[in-house]
């Protein structure tokens, strides 16, 4: 087992045993959860895909976690084709789920699937990702996404040493050459992250203490349809060849996803990058997946941000499990995540920058990963 989850079992049971002990009269609104009738009900489950890991391990957490309840959960992954995913949805409405917890692959593109939710009177809790132009989203549980923007940006200025690991001014001017990446236009998280990162990088870039050589700065251009490494890696190919052929060096990358930061080494690696002589740019990532974790130790990568994704499924869970008993879940945001239509109730959990110098306190000492799947 890759994770250890008993810890996040065992407090999401003592969690719910308070919670049922104290029976909160609040309610939740409109919902027809009441107590006894959804004692061990299914619960519906979609993940966008198995291709990235974090989302197995969302996937694993959340089914063990919510079993461990006496909930049934019906676990969907949709290879982030969306027909796929909306037709699992409409088959967990008519299996009679009584909730829904979904990672969506394209934000947008679940509205009637939420409709038909809503006459069931089966309420939705939308997971890592906001699901956009829909009244019928109830709870969000997610990280606090504009943060991790700024934590990547901050990592790779670090990684320059533009800034100091404390924050403060580092001893490198530049100019450095930097190239930046977004995630999939159609997942609301992606522009969080760029936006994030572009608060720390503007300056720098305004400056001219980092330099953009290709000029591609805007989010349209920059970003990366359904998170595909294959097609990160084009475009830092090409971008190898339009903007880099004369002999500039491409000395750092804002990459806001692991997979695509080995979809970017793999290209600077095919065009010269990675020897004693050409040393890899700063590349940048998210999600702590073990390849990109490696690719740290090894001094390939220089950062990822880890999520941890046991907290993430404990937090839905104790959402879930609230909504289902018809008491209010706890949320610690109520202004950010505007879907078009109405602002989502959020519980935002916090990420941390994880690079060579403290991955063994941040991922092994907690448990995340062992030092054998390290290698
Ligand atoms: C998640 C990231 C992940 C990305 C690609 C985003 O919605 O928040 O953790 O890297 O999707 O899977």
């Amino acid at each position: 087992m890759r994770f250890s989850r008993m810890g996040a079992v065992a407090s999401a049971v003592v969690l719910s045993a308070a919670l049922a002990a104290c029976g909160s009269s609040e309610k939740t609104a409109d919902k027809q959860a009441s107590g006894g009738d959804t004692k061990g009900a299914l619960i519906g489950v979609t993940m966008p895909t198995k291709s990235s890991e974090r989302w197995i391990s969302d996937g694993d957490n959340l089914k063990k976690q919510l079993e461990a309840l006496g909930y049934q959960v019906d676990l969907q992954y949709a290879e982030n084709d969306i027909p796929t995913q909306t037709q699992q949805l409409d088959n967990q409405i008519t299996k009679g789920a009584k909730l829904l917890i979904i990672a969506s692959i394209d934000g947008t593109a679940i509205t009637t699937q939420l409709e038909n939710a809503k006459a069931n009177k089966i309420p939705v809790i939308a997971y890592d990702r906001l699901i956009r132009n829909s009244p019928n989203v109830d709870y969000y549980a997610t990280f606090d996404n504009a943060k991790v923007g700024v934590q990547q940006a901050t990592s790779l200025l670090t990684g320059l040493k533009v800034l100091n690991a404390d924050g403060s001014k580092g001893s490198a001017k530049g100019p450095f050459n930097v190239e930046l990446f977004a995630g999939s236009p159609d997942d609301n998280n992606a522009t969080f992250f760029f936006n994030g990162a572009m608060t720390v990088l503007k300056p720098y870039i305004d400056s001219g203490t980092i330099v953009v050589k290709s000029k591609q700065t805007d989010f349209k251009t920059v970003a990366i349809l359904r998170w595909d490494p294959a097609t990160a890696q084009k475009r830092m190919e090409d971008l190898l060849t339009s903007t880099y052929k004369s002999g500039a060096k491409v000395d750092g990358v804002l990459s806001p996803y692991d997979g695509l930061s080995i979809g970017i080494l793999s290209a600077l690696k095919s065009n010269g990058y990675g020897t004693s002589a050409q040393k890899y740019p700063v590349v940048t990532g998210q999600d702590a997946e073990l390849a990109s974790v490696k690719s740290i130790i090894g001094g390939e990568q220089y950062s990822t941000i880890y999520k941890d994704t046991r907290q993430l499924a404990k937090t839905t869970v104790e959402m879930a499990d609230a909504v289902l008993k018809g008491q209010t879940p706890q949320t610690n945001n109520t202004t950010d995540y505007d879907n078009g239509v109405k602002v989502v109730p959020s519980m935002l959990l916090q990420s941390v920058i994880v690079d060579k110098t403290n991955y063994k306190k941040e991922l092994v000492d907690t448990g995340y990963y062992t030092e054998a799947q390290l290698g």
